[in-house]
């Protein structure tokens, strides 16, 4: 493709809420254009991007027998209606409504359409297991599109679904693309952990999420060292041998006057004490029942493991009225003399002495409480884990580090042919419902992901296989007659090679030509410059910048070894 026919807009001038480098590059390197909020066009070099992504995604699921297929966008609401989750995706979920008033969801996934695709149609074992997927756009109306393709209201994904009999033919299922999806990220050369994860509103029990490793990541990754261990920290769990029981001499109990202490910092240092000897005290409503939740002052509550020890899907904080009913003071909640609620508390709690806790009333608080001076309902791991922390393998202490969730592979079982009344008859010839996963990729954040990995102060940097071109041939000034001559002759043999490549024929000075290409990135420049004369082009390795003298006669050897 010649650079004066094809349209690569490349500009300096970068949206001011451009925070990450790939959203920046993205924009420099004329890729991406803006429509509005979480919005983008792929301009030319984006877009043979993503077709090169596409590429690697199929080849690997046509691998392990999956099947392509293509399902509509605009899905009726009565489908949404049947799993629950119209109302449950709230704001989320964009709808549109037809003339005649008909609404509709404009898919943001498609677990829901995949299951009236085979209602009816696969009916019997011995059609099963089967795997279906897709790539196509999806719409999320999130509550702050960002990033660049990181975060948008319109994405490209692939998802795909599979169907089976059996829990261990979902289970080898779920190995398979968990092994597909390796293969598929080893390929575009990415750094990432797979790493346990929420399912989420999704529903469906286990799940890993594959998190590119990234510093502007949204998502934290829990992991160590010593092991293969690792986890998004919204699901890492504290094991109790974190702790220890230490001797102590037990004080008595002593209600004492604290003014102005509605904080825990404020308690501490009252007390002269260290904040993990006050017992800090959360009134929460949780599915509309009251809880009292018991941690150390310095710990934080893991909203969703709360959520998973306790069966609940919705938390908010108790309004002072409910604070009231619960005989509480906020500032001062403890759990002694507390009503009308659970109390539940947090592992940690347990292995406290001689601490202090609020005494639900204005201005006070107990020292010197100890296990047994109150009732609690359950004691469940519920703080986030913190650096330094023992894993959950307990392998060693835990490290942080920031990823992009690129991909995640879920365990469905039987949620939604249940919801969705799907069922296959059994080799018994009994009615049974399927079990299902479902498996999904980030197709247009991968770009960004990409980018966040590969760059350089002077511009994208990509792994071969994903480039946009193999080679970003360069004429260097077109007023030259044997430049021209020669640049025209090495990109023929390059496109009868069956070589991808950019040629810059552009009538532009050459430090705007050298500059454009390493912002674009393409692996391999060949610059036909002032040694035409002698034959010779220089060719330019992004990856290191190196440059390198050679005969024009050598090139398509050369680039053919590079992408051997
Ligand atoms: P996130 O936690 O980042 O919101 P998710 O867990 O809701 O993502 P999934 O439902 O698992 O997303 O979707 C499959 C894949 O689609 C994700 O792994 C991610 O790579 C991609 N994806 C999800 N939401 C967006 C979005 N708003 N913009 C771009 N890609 C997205
Ligand atoms: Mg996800």
């Amino acid at each position: 493709m010649r650079q004066r026919k094809t349209f690569i807009p490349t500009t300096r001038e970068v949206p001011a809420s451009a925070e990450a480098i790939s959203h920046k590059l993205l924009v420099k390197a004329g890729m991406v254009k803006q429509v509005s909020a979480g919005v983008y066009t792929y301009l030319p070099l984006a877009n043979r991007v993503i077709e090169k992504i596409k590429k690697i995604i199929r080849e690997e699921h046509e691998a392990i027998d999956a099947a392509e297929l293509t399902l509509p966008i605009l899905q009726a609401q009565e489908y949404w209606e049947q799993s629950g989750r119209w109302n449950k995706m709230g704001d989320e979920l964009m709808r549109i409504k037809d003339r005649k008033g008909g609404a509709y969801a404009l898919q943001p996934t498609a677990e829901e359409l995949i299951c009236q695709t085979v209602a009816n149609m696969v009916t019997s074992y011995k059609q099963l297991p089967l795997s279906l997927y897709q790539i196509q756009t999806k719409f999320r109306d999130e509550v702050r599109p960002r990033l660049g393709l990181l975060r948008c209201k319109e994405f490209i994904m692939k998802d795909a679904y599979s169907f089976h009999d059996t829990s261990e033919s979902l289970r080898e299922a779920y190995k398979t693309y968990y092994n597909a999806y390796s293969r598929i990220f080893d390929r575009m050369d990415l750094k990432y952990r797979a790493v346990q994860a929420d399912s989420g509103n999704i529903g469906g029990s286990y799940t890993h999420e594959f998190q590119a490793l990234a510093e502007v990541g949204e998502d934290t990754i829990v992991y160590t060292d010593n092991s293969d261990y690792a986890a998004n920290i919204e699901t890492a769990k504290v094991p109790e041998e974190n702790y220890s029981l230490v001797e102590f001499e037990k004080k008595e109990k002593e209600l004492v006057e604290t003014p102005n202490t509605g904080t825990i910092d404020a308690v501490a240092e009252f007390f002269g004490l260290e904040v993990n000897r006050c017992l800090k005290a959360l009134a929460l409503k949780a599915d509309g029942e009251l809880y009292l939740v018991l941690m150390r002052g310095n710990d934080q509550l893991n909203d969703i493991k709360f959520m998973k020890a306790t069966g609940t899907s919705e938390i908010e904080m108790a309004s002072e009225e409910e604070i009231d009913y619960m005989g509480g003071v906020a500032g001062y909640m403890g759990p002694l003399e507390i009503k009308n609620c659970k109390v539940v508390a947090d592992t940690a709690v347990k292995y406290m002495y001689n601490y202090t806790a609020g005494a639900n009333k204005l201005g006070y608080h107990y020292a010197n409480i100890n296990t047994g001076d109150y009732e609690v309902d359950a004691y469940y791991d519920l703080r986030m884990i913190e650096e330094g922390d023992l894993a959950e393998d307990l392998s060693g202490p835990v490290k942080f580090a920031k990823g992009i969730e690129v991909g995640q592979v879920f365990e469905l079982g039987r949620a939604y042919s249940e919801s969705m009344d799907i069922k296959f008859l059994d080799s018994n010839g009994k009615a049974q419902y399927f079990y299902m996963g479902c498996y999904g990729i980030g197709v247009s954040r991968l770009l960004s992901a990409i980018i966040e990995q590969h760059n350089d102060d002077k511009g994208i940097i990509w792994p071969k296989s994903v480039a946009p071109y193999q080679v970003h041939l360069l004429c260097v000034d077109v007023k030259k007659a044997d430049q021209v001559a020669l640049a025209e002759k090495l990109y023929e043999e390059l496109k009868a090679s069956k070589i991808e490549v950019l040629f810059d024929d552009r009538p532009e000075r050459a430090g705007v030509k050298f500059n454009d290409a390493d912002l674009i990135g393409i692996p391999l420049q060949v610059v036909v410059g002032k040694k035409t004369s002698e034959d010779i082009v220089e060719i330019k390795v992004r990856e290191n910048n190196e440059k390198v003298e050679y005969a024009s006669s050598q090139v398509i050897d050369l680039v053919k070894e590079f992408y051997k």
